[in-house]
């Protein structure tokens, strides 16, 4: 499973572009998370984000990077 795949499977989202993806908020709402590339900065197009330049869903997308990342690095040591 490659990472894009594995964002789809984990948030049921669905990958706009390369450095987009849309995460199901609670309430059925539909927020879109951009990687920008230059800045290195996430955003999001919801409130939480608008008032306090981050937000869960961020959260959301940045972790399970991480944690992919980590998995694979740990995959090579332990073979
Ligand atoms: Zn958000």
């Amino acid at each position: 499973m490659n990472l894009v795949e594995y964002i789809i499977e984990k948030f049921d989202g669905v990958v706009l572009e390369d450095n987009q993806w849309t995460v199901d908020g609670s309430k059925g709402n539909r927020y879109i998370v951009e990687w920008d590339p230059y800045q290195r900065n996430y955003s999001c197009n919801c409130l939480g984000y608008t008032y306090r330049k981050k937000c869960r869903h961020i959260t959301q997308i940045s972790e399970s990077f991480r944690n992919q990342l980590r998995g694979r690095a740990g995959d090579r040591k332990a073979r």
